[in-house]
């Protein structure tokens, strides 16, 4: 699926991991080769560009732990930007909202994309998988020999197929297999429109006819992914006229250079949640964002090697803070600390809350209820203050606030929140230092 850039990329990482020292530079030219790259891959250039950039901002912030060597933590950063440009936030891969029966779900594509066959590969997957009863139809009306081709494959995996009538339009068809899947029993009742050679507006009209009368719960584009950055130029045109909710890529067991799929999620926003590898029945896989940056990688035990540096650098780093809190320490720097901890685990209350007696007291504080965003706003302000500054925040003179506030793009105000949220840490790190070992615990007990 992706021979090529798995290929490159390899080359690259090879040379970079085996060299024991690494300079910046180093690290540059090695993502340059990896953007060359990302763009022989067909991906687009702002995707290649955007994720050249995060990387390098990961790389350059990246703990540095004694173990792993830095050509080992690029490779982790790669594959953890390749998951995240695939995935989006709210990947949820394979998965199809098919509630509610009799739950629609609306085929679009071009013709020749492979519509009629991924129709029929999911009607499968769905009755053998998750037990559905499917009913198919067809409503490609000017092709009789693609509403014929959808019946064969119905009865080939055993699967019904709505009826055809001739002379139908494709909007009462739609009606129809409604009407059919209430009274039928079924589960999921899938439309398969009728596609063209390319996008015009007959054909967008006649689909948006489809989905208003049917009201899909899923909208699922197919495309053909040997067609690289015109899949995803398709996908953002189906999406902005139609609405779509996912994306089936096929023919990925062609020779492809698998930029369609590295680039559809960022430029469209919509996941894709399959790829057709074959013409047969089962040749449909669930696309799963950790397995593809795997396979493009192809460097999972040095993946897995820096995860476990990381896990055990997460852990010493946890036990000094605890030996400095039990003393009552607490400045800038664990706060920032904590602060990144909080981004990881979903906010302030989110954290407090699997402290032990904590819930009740991050509810109090100023700065429950705190979003990523000001989190992250939190940490900048931190990161424009010198080290001094962030061990001892006391020194800190009015000049010096303004000019750290406006470093971080703040008011001298949100500085001043921060400064009082560090101090009743402190604060309150002293109280329980006072009470000693297990003194979290007896507090959490009253
Ligand atoms: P439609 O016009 O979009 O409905 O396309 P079809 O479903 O008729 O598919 C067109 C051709 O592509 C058929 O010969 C399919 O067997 C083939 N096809 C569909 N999906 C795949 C795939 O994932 N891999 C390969 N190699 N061929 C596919």
């Amino acid at each position: 699926m992706f021979e090529n850039l798995s290929e490159r990329l390899g080359g690259v990482f090879d040379r970079l991991t085996k060299q024991g020292a690494l300079s910046e530079d180093d690290v540059r030219t090695a993502l340059r080769e990896v953007r060359v790259a990302l763009l022989e891959a067909d991906v687009s250039l702002p995707v290649a560009r955007q994720f050249i950039k995060a990387v390098e901002k990961k790389a350059t912030g990246a703990a540095v732990t004694k173990s792993v060597t830095p050509g080992q933590q690029v490779v982790k950063i790669v594959h953890d930007e390749l998951i995240a440009v695939l995935a989006g936030e709210d990947g949820d891969p394979g998965k199809l909202r098919i509630d509610s029966p009799p739950a629609p779900i609306l085929m679009v594509g071009l013709q020749g994309g492979g519509k009629t066959t991924t129709t029929a590969k999911l009607a499968k997957r769905l009755k053998e998988r998750d037990g559905k009863k499917v009913l198919m139809a067809s409503l490609d009306v000017n092709r009789p020999a693609a509403m014929e081709q959808l019946a064969i494959l119905g009865q080939q995996i055993g699967v019904d197929t709505l009826p055809i009538v001739k002379g139908e339009d494709p909007v009462a068809i739609a009606k129809r297999a409604k009407t059919q899947a209430g009274l039928g029993g079924y589960d999921v009742y899938m439309l398969d429109t009728a596609g063209r050679l390319s996008i015009d507006e007959e054909l967008m009209a006649q689909v948006e006819a489809v989905r208003d009368v049917a009201n899909p719960r899923e909208t699922i584009l197919v495309v053909d992914g040997l067609t690289g950055q015109d899949a995803v130029h398709t996908a953002e045109n189906f999406d902005n006229r139609i609405g779509i909710t996912g994306v089936v890529l096929t023919r990925m067991d062609g020779d492809g250079r698998g930029g369609a799929a590295l680039s559809m999620r960022a430029v469209t926003g919509k996941p894709i949640k399959f790829v057709g590898l074959g013409e047969k029945m089962d040749a449909l896989e669930t696309f799963e964002p950790d397995r593809v940056a795997g396979r493009i990688l192809g460097m999972g035990d040095i993946v897995a090697l820096v995860e476990k540096a990381q896990q055990t650098l997460e852990a010493e780093q946890a036990e000094r803070m605890m030996k400095r809190f039990q003393k009552g320490q607490f400045n800038m720097n664990d706060l920032k600390m904590q602060l990144d901890q909080m981004i990881k685990m979903g906010g302030m209350e989110g954290m407090m809350s699997m402290m032990p007696g904590m819930g009740k007291m991050a509810k109090q504080m100023d700065g429950a209820g705190i979003d990523d965003k000001m989190l992250r706003q939190q940490i900048a302000l931190i990161n424009s203050m010198t080290k001094k500054e962030r061990a001892n925040p006391q020194i800190l003179q009015a000049s010096r606030k303004k000019r750290i506030a406006a470093g971080a793009g703040m008011e001298v105000a949100d500085l001043n929140k921060l400064l009082k949220m560090q101090r009743q840490m402190s604060d309150m790190m002293k109280k329980m230092g006072k009470m000693g070992k297990g003194g979290m615990l007896k507090q959490a007990m009253r």
